[in-house]
């Protein structure tokens, strides 16, 4: 029994000795595991620090020595690759008296982790300075007990960002500069039209301060009457991002307004606006000089009028005294005199209208008449005097109007006469009154004639502007009869157009609303 017992607590005693083997070899397993792994992921960190494009180091002890460095900051530091164990002021001492020491000292004795950026730091490179920019991280390293055993030093060359920032700050200095230095008024608004900047011409004009003016509001120097209209353009380019170009005036540091043109054009990236640039140039010298030359225009125009006007009533008078007369030689010399002083009439009345337009001294006599039997009144006088042309009328619509009857007249003779005289090979023309929409009535009239370029189409309707062919030279006139028909037509409410091919003809039309008070 004993012996059994005896036996039994050695199996037991053997099974529990088998077990711990167990256990150890697993445990022994595991440690080589773990510090096989452990070895693995100090490859990979170290493969990690040596790919990196950034600057690494470690720097251990007072003496700062190089524990480990990788590729680009042996680079950069420019003395080949023979650095690691040596003190760092060893392999840069030119670095020492940068600031360098003292940052290390900081982290090293103090703990305190240091960052810049863009810090300026030169490397003696074969015997030459060079000056690069690096953003830095120093910080402490600690070994297990806690204490801090060197500094781990990451940084990133930002020499080229540093040097192109640089030039975009002296470029934007310079052209701040120029920009100051110019007699135009220069301004920058964002997107939304919110001025940010307004340049030296600005300030000397307004007596404000740059704080002063942007805390303005921008209607507080513009002219009361001009208000409403900037406001509605200004609406409309900002919405459309088409260019502002407008004449206004605005107060001075004196309370005086001055005639200003001024121009607004949208920058875009990638078709988004992005900011509004500004020029206002002063005209007020140019505003006056234009004053005393309407005014001078104005009154020989008024002057001429009368002498011309009594030369007609006599030239008239004789051609009756000879029409009684046997002898007709004399009739055609009497008719010649008679068209000249015709147009010299309606070059002096078109002058006056000029200088009434702007001086907005035009004013409408509305009266309800027939369109139609204008129309064709005016069409039989032209006939009359005109015997060798062809003009057709068609009413496709008879029609009663509400407009000054005078003026109407004078652009449908104004379309007339033009289609006769940029016509040299035909004598047809065709005129017609109709509805262009229920609610209105057009006048069109058809030449066959030169024709217009659509280079000038849009341009025509301008102030003395006249096609530039050579067949300017070769038709007489001023460029004033269709500037004024289209203000005629404009105080109307009414539209005015033209539909040309070069060589084939052309058709004007004007188009005034009905049933408008
Ligand atoms: P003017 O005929 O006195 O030059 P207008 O203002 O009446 O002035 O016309 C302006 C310009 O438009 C003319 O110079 C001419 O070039 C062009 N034009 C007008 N009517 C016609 C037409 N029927 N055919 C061709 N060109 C025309």
């Amino acid at each position: 029994m004993d012996k059994d017992l005896r036996i039994q607590k050695l199996e037991k005693e053997l099974e529990e000795s088998h077990k711990k083997r167990e256990k150890l070899e697993k445990q022994n397993s595991s440690y080589e595991k773990s510090h096989a792994q452990l070895k693995e992921e100090n490859y990979q960190l170290k493969g990690l620090i040596y790919s990196s494009t950034a600057l690494i180091t470690f720097l251990k002890g007072p003496e700062y020595r190089v524990e480990f460095a990788n590729n680009p900051i042996i680079k950069a530091w420019g003395k080949g690759d023979d650095v690691i164990g040596q003190p760092l002021f060893d392999v840069v001492p030119e670095v020492r008296d940068q600031g360098i020491e003292e940052y290390l000292n900081q982290v090293y004795y103090k703990g305190e982790p240091y960052h810049a950026k863009t810090l300026p730091v030169e490397h003696d490179i074969n015997g030459e300075m060079v000056k690069s920019y690096f953003d830095f991280s120093y910080m402490p390293q600690y070994n297990l007990d806690g204490q801090i055993v060197g500094v781990g030093v990451i940084a990133q060359d930002v020499t080229k960002q540093a040097l192109l920032n640089q030039k975009i700050k002296k470029s934007e200095k310079e052209f701040r500069g120029l920009v100051d230095f110019m007699p135009h008024k220069i301004s920058i608004a964002d997107a939304d039209g919110n001025t940010l900047f307004y340049n030296k011409s600005w300030l000397d004009y307004t007596g404000m301060s740059m704080t002063e003016f942007l805390e303005s509001h921008w209607t507080e120097i513009i002219h009361p009457d001009h208000i409403e209209k900037v406001e509605k353009e200004r609406k409309h380019s900002l919405k459309s991002g088409k260019t502002l170009d407008l004449e206004l005036k605005m107060k001075d540091k004196n309370g005086d307004y001055k005639w200003h043109l001024h121009r607004s054009i949208a920058m875009k990236d990638d078709g988004i606006i992005t900011s509004w640039v500004s020029s206002s140039t002063e005209i007020q010298k140019l505003k006056e000089e234009e004053q005393r030359k309407q005014d001078f225009l104005k009154l020989v125009s008024h002057e001429l009028k009368t002498p011309v006007t009594s030369i007609k009533g006599y030239v008239q008078l004789l051609q009756t005294m000879i029409n009684g007369e046997n002898d007709k030689s004399k009739q055609p010399y009497l008719h010649r005199i008679e068209d000249q002083v015709e147009r010299l009439i309606k070059l002096i009345s078109e002058i006056l209208d000029l200088s009434r337009i702007e001086q907005s001294e035009l004013e409408l006599n509305i009266e309800e008449f027939s369109l139609n039997k204008h129309v064709e009144n005016i069409i039989e006088d032209i006939s009359y005097s005109h015997k060798d042309v062809q003009i057709e009328l068609e009413h496709l619509c008879e029609c009663d109007v509400k407009a000054d009857k005078d003026r109407i007249g004078q652009v449908i003779i104004n379309f007339i006469t033009n289609a006769l005289k940029y016509s040299p090979d035909s004598k047809n023309v065709q005129v017609k009154v109709f509805h262009e929409e229920e609610n209105n009535v057009a006048v069109s009239v058809k030449d066959f004639g030169i024709g217009i370029e659509k280079k000038d189409i849009n341009r025509i309707f301008n102030r003395f502007y006249r096609a530039s062919s050579m067949n300017e030279k070769t038709y007489s006139g001023f460029g004033i009869g269709l500037y004024l028909s289209n203000e005629i037509i404009e105080r109307h409410n009414g539209k005015i157009f033209v539909d040309s091919e070069p060589g084939a003809g052309s058709e004007f039309t004007f188009i005034l609303p009905l049933n408008q008070n």
